[in-house]
């Protein structure tokens, strides 16, 4: 990907960021707040040793530690940037140490879950502005971020009622300076949104891959050998991070649930008109699903390019 994050900013915007959680996101923030000067000193906290060795090698930040307090003592922003599974833990372990005025935010998949968790810890005075950057790959750790992740994609913001409008403008900001495209709705839309645009379209990544590797073994070789015929895309999205995905199932069960119902309807209506031969009835179908990918481009969420945008930068599902 050509590089789009343009020049550094003037003064930062924070003094102290705290970033909890190194991997794929943490890593691809802290590089890009980096290089666009967002903060004066960036703290990094990571349960996972090799992680912090990585991230002090590749010098991700001014301080990589391991409990998430020390990281986030001080800090004017602290962002979550763990399984959701583990946010509760984390704002409980953080929330004495956090300074007045502080804000908390996350980079979550799921967002009603999240506020649930982590709201309640949260002392009077420190603002909580969930974010949920629609930006990523099936890679994970340290290692995988980049510095243009954001750029040109959406972010979508879901304050509560009754936070500071004004942590919720250097949020905006901050993302803003990042590249993306920030967009501002309530928890419950966002996951209804995303339960059909990600967590669907995974689960059925997971269980197309699951059905071809409980094959049996001579089969099972010939499903790999043939991939290009539609199966290799599965297997990239597939390929996700199980820790991450396990979470936010578990955290997004009603959503998901429900966009899951329509999606089997709207399956059993296929089967039919496969097995009575309507192929008028498929035609029309996917033509109007074609009209969505085209759009899909137009809007710059994707390249035209038949490799499905694989290259370095542009690697992105673009919806987890
Ligand atoms: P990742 O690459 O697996 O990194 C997560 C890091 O957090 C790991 O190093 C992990 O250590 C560490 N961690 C786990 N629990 C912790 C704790 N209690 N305290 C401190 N560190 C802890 O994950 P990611 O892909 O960056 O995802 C992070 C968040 O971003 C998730 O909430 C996900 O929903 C969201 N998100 C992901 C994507 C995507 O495409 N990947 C896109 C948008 C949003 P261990 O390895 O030891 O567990």
């Amino acid at each position: 990907m050509t590089e789009r994050l343009g020049p550094p900013l003037g003064a930062p915007l924070f003094d102290r960021l705290a970033l909890i959680g190194v991997g794929l996101i943490g890593s691809s923030i802290a590089r890009a707040a980096r290089r666009k000067n967002l903060a004066r000193v960036i703290a990094i906290a990571d349960a996972a040793a090799e992680a912090r060795e990585r991230a002090v090698a590749l010098t991700l930040g001014d301080e990589v530690v391991a409990d998430p307090a020390e990281a986030a003592a001080g800090a004017d922003l602290v962002i979550l940037c763990v399984p959701v599974g583990a946010d509760a833990a984390v704002a409980r372990r953080i929330a004495p140490k956090l300074k007045a005025g502080a804000i908390v935010s996350d980079v979550g998949s799921v967002k009603g879950a999240v506020i649930a968790a982590v709201g309640p810890h949260l002392p009077k005075g420190v603002d909580l502005v969930p974010a949920h950057p629609v930006a990523g790959t099936e890679q994970s750790g340290p290692d995988a971020g980049f510095a243009t992740l954001f750029v040109n994609r959406w972010c979508i913001l879901t304050p509560t009622e009754g936070v500071d409008p004004a942590a919720v403008a250097k949020v905006r900001a901050f993302w803003e300076a990042l590249g993306s495209n920030v967009e501002v709705m309530n928890a419950a839309h966002h996951d209804l949104v995303l339960a059909i645009t990600s967590h669907v379209p995974h689960l059925i990544a997971y269980n197309i891959v699951g059905t071809a590797a409980d094959l049996e073994d001579s089969t099972r070789s010939e499903v790999i050998k043939f991939s290009a015929g539609g199966f290799r895309d599965f297997t990239r999205i597939a390929a996700s991070d199980p820790t991450m995905w396990r979470d936010v199932f578990l955290n997004n069960k009603g959503a998901v649930l429900e966009a899951l119902g329509r999606f089997s309807e709207d399956l059993t209506a296929l089967q039919r008109m496969i097995r009575r031969g309507d192929g008028d009835g498929l035609h029309a179908l996917f033509t109007r699903t074609r009209a969505i990918r085209r759009g899909i481009v137009e809007l710059g969420q994707e390249t035209a390019a038949p490799d499905f945008g694989r290259r370095k930068g542009e690697d992105d599902n673009g919806n987890a």
